[in-house]
């Protein structure tokens, strides 16, 4: 009967089936990842880890990304990610690129903790939709990324035929000198492996999914606001407890996620899905300390050097501030 009411409750979502949590709190979070039962954590990424390090948000209105971008006179802002558009001007997309290059940004607390937990073991991928390559500067291999939206750690030439690959260098060299990347074998366009509208996200993204989540002891999601399909639809996957960070209560995610975006926060039947109201990198400290990390977290931010919005002087005073 309980074998029965627990397949019910699981396959229907009816009840605590699965339950690995003893209170919807970080505090529980924590204990759980101390217990020995959380092995494979998995971490949905976007945008909103980055903007502590200064990398302006796609979509915030104003200080966004689309908001800068009326100086290149685009048809429309989002022709800068098209490829069609990028295969007759690319003169826009470099310009921005120059802007925007990955080295000139510093990893955030967040990325940091994420490093943290490969290092304790707890890492089982991290699933990003940002292209910054903060995750790979913070230490987190190829191996423990999905890039889900591609990367400029490599270029391809556009050419189907040819396809050759260039490395992060080499496009820096170009993009740097204000010249258009172009292939020394066929003269083709050369791009970073950013995957633009009108592309295909990487096969390793689909592959992954299906290995990563069937496994998932714990989801942690962090700065994404889950509008950008099919990367939103990971978080209804399966895992055993879920761990979302939201800005404000008022967060778009709140929304999607509670009404019908497969997670429940607070209503009677509630059990698996943990919300906490901070920024990520504020979240990821707390979460830190209550694991014992701190001093490891912090010798990473020395080691790393901090965002570079913050002189290093308010970034540590305001660090030891959170952490005494
Ligand atoms: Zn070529």
């Amino acid at each position: 009967v309980d074998f029965l009411r627990n397949l019910f409750s699981s396959t229907l979502g009816l009840g605590s089936a699965d339950k690995v949590l003893d209170e919807l709190t970080l505090d529980a979070v924590a204990r759980y990842i101390k217990s020995g039962k959380c092995k494979n954590i998995i971490c949905m990424v976007g945008a909103g880890i980055s903007t502590s390090a200064g990398i302006p948000d796609f979509r915030s209105p104003g200080t966004g990304l689309y908001a800068n971008l009326r100086k290149y006179d685009l048809p429309y802002p989002e022709a800068i990610f098209q490829i069609d558009y990028f295969k007759k001007h690319p003169e826009p997309f470099f310009a921005l690129a120059k802007e925007l290059y990955p080295g000139q940004f510093k990893p955030t607390i967040c990325h940091y903790f994420m490093k943290l937990l490969k290092d304790k073991g707890h890492l089982r991928r991290c699933y990003t939709q940002n292209i910054d390559t903060l995750e790979r500067v913070a230490g987190l291999e190829g191996e423990d990324l999905i890039e889900a939206h591609g990367t400029f750690y490599t270029s391809h030439c556009v050419s189907f035929c040819c396809r050759k690959e260039y490395n992060l260098d080499w496009m820096k060299d170009k993009i740097f000198s204000d010249d258009i990347p172009r292939c020394d074998k066929c003269n083709s366009l050369v791009k970073p492996d950013i995957v633009f509208f009108g592309e295909n996200l990487p096969v390793r993204f689909f592959t992954s999914m299906k290995m990563d989540f069937p496994c998932c002891d714990l989801l942690i999601v962090m700065g994404t606001s889950l509008q950008v399909q099919p990367f939103a639809g990971l978080v209804g996957r399966y895992c055993r407890s879920s761990f979302i960070f939201l800005k404000t209560i008022a967060d778009p995610l709140f929304g999607l996620l509670g009404f019908g975006g497969g997670m429940d926060f607070d209503s009677d039947k509630a059990y698996r899905d943990v919300a906490h109201i901070s920024t990520c990198d504020e979240g990821c400290l707390a979460l830190a300390e209550l694991l014992g990390w701190k001093v490891r977290l912090y010798s990473m931010l020395i080691g790393g050097s901090f965002n570079s919005r913050k002189s290093p002087a308010s970034c540590l005073s305001s660090l030891y501030a959170k952490l005494s």
